[in-house]
């Protein structure tokens, strides 16, 4: 025991040297009792840090000791990630500004030891998991609705969000392409290299939501004959409530319960019947746009309303008076030097024709134009036929207003829950008003983006009330 030396070290350097005079074997029983004198300061300096790993009941575990052992807690990054997504959802904001805080603010966490530190796949996917249903306990994620969906970007119809998976896959693909670069010139990082596991980097792509049957159909159908950049502008713009966003998500996605679904899908009930006409299958198409028992109120109010949030545009565009609130109906006509606005006014004509009382007629004096819109809310099934069957409708009103009144003009169909139109909404010979904005219910959007960056202060209406989508 004479020659047995111990160094000390602090902050890696060597500072004294012991010689040990003295000590006890192996199984002494005064081990434990030296071990216990010897760890109790630590453990007193670790519990005074306050680090560690909180329980649900509060309590806070920073170490275990046992024998000769000293086991150490800390929240991991998984936590840490968790934590602050239940802290963006708790927050006041939007559904959009939701995803981005999540995006910037919670999945750092997980960004930075990414690729360094080695995470197995089941947590990662379990941690996305844990996200969806955070976000559905909060109301911002529909259980039924597609995942894939939720982390498509905003331009694509998606929710935004970006997965633990994506952001991993991303930073290993970065830090490999680094190595590499730097292997040639340098024996640790080519080691690293060498090392390296192909199948890490191999978090493979998935299938896209637009191709499933039931989450894409409605994209689909859309796609056929709508501007898509147009019609998921309300993402982008609306500033809905994230609830609000995910109920219309899921309305899209045919992911609603409705009686169709229990009884065609999940088999849980018999009758597939609409509740309240009890004719046709209780579809999302059949509720916003095809039950006769809601046609009287609900898709009259809503037609009014998206009339007239194309009203006030309109109105606004030529500096007229617009109605202060959504529910004020707007005067029969208002005029002023520029031009004559006329909502649901019948035009008289000296002969009968089929339909003369369009929604809005806006007849500009300066270039001597007038356009006729009529809105249409059909389900987005029925889009093309919607908008020709109004475009013959309005044919001889068309003929009649060019000879009477001497202009030129012009038909403008405006359409709903089925997305916009590429160029105009319908056949306009002339497009008088390039900066009214071109609507759709559950969105509003601009004519062109162009515009908008010209006004950014332009009445955009907000679909508050998700009762107007299904309703
Ligand atoms: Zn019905």
């Amino acid at each position: 025991m004479r020659f047995w030396k111990t160094t000390l070290e602090a902050n890696g350097k060597p500072f004294a040297q012991v010689s040990i005079k003295c000590g006890i074997y192996q199984g002494d029983a005064l081990s434990p009792l030296l071990f216990c004198i010897g760890l109790n300061p630590l453990s007193q300096i670790i519990n005074k840090t306050g680090y560690g790993y909180r329980l649900r009941n509060g309590a806070t575990i920073s170490h275990l000791l046992y024998m000769d052992d000293i086991q150490l807690y800390a929240k991991s990054e998984r936590d840490k990630y968790l934590q602050r997504v239940r802290q963006v959802l708790r927050s006041q904001l939007n559904g959009k500004n939701k995803s981005q805080a999540i995006n910037s603010y919670a999945l750092p966490v997980i960004r930075y030891p990414a690729g360094i530190i080695r995470w197995p796949k089941e947590e990662i996917q379990t941690t996305d998991v844990k996200t969806r249903k955070l976000l559905t306990m909060n109301g911002g994620f529909h259980p039924k609705s597609s995942t894939l969906r939720l982390y498509a970007s905003l331009k694509e119809g998606g929710r935004g969000l970006v997965s633990v998976r994506a952001t991993i896959r991303d930073e290993t693909c970065k830090i490999h392409k680094y190595i590499k670069e730097k292997a040639p010139t340098d024996d640790v990082l080519s080691e690293c290299l060498r090392q390296w596991r192909t199948e890490d980097e191999m978090l493979e792509e998935g299938p896209s939501w637009e191709d499933k049957p039931l989450h894409g159909m409605y994209h689909r159908n859309i796609t056929e004959v709508a501007d898509l950049n147009k019609s998921y502008q309300w993402l982008e713009r609306a500033g809905l409530k994230d609830s609000t966003e995910a109920l219309i998500l899921a309305a899209q996605e045919q992911a609603l319960s409705t009686r169709a679904i229990e009884a065609q899908i999940y088999h849980t009930r018999q009758d597939p019947r609409c509740r309240l006409c009890k004719e046709a299958p209780e579809t999302v198409q059949h509720i916003t746009a095809g039950c006769k028992m809601l046609a009287g109120k609900a898709y009259m109010e809503r037609h009014n309303q998206l009339a007239g949030i194309v009203y006030r545009n309109i109105c606004a565009e030529y500096g007229l008076e617009t109605p202060r609130s959504k529910w004020e109906t707007p005067p029969k006509v208002v005029d002023n030097e520029r031009a004559k606005i006329l909502w649901d006014f019948q035009i008289q004509t000296d002969r009968m024709v089929m339909a003369n009382q369009p929604d809005i007629v806006v007849v500009d004096k300066e270039q001597s134009k007038a356009v006729v819109v009529d809105v249409a809310i059909p389900s987005n099934g029925n889009i093309r036929k919607k908008e020709h069957e109004k475009l013959e409708k309005y044919q001889g009103l068309r003929e009649k207003l060019e000879k009477a009144w001497k202009v030129k003009g012009g038909a403008c169909v405006d359409r709903s829950t089925g997305g916009c139109d590429p160029q105009t909404g319908g056949v306009a010979t002339t497009d008088p008003w390039k900066n009214i904005r071109h609507l759709s219910p559950e969105k509003c959007s601009a004519r062109n983006s162009k515009d908008t960056a010209q006004n950014p202060q332009a009445p955009w209406p907000l679909v508050e009330d998700p009762s107007l989508e299904s309703g």
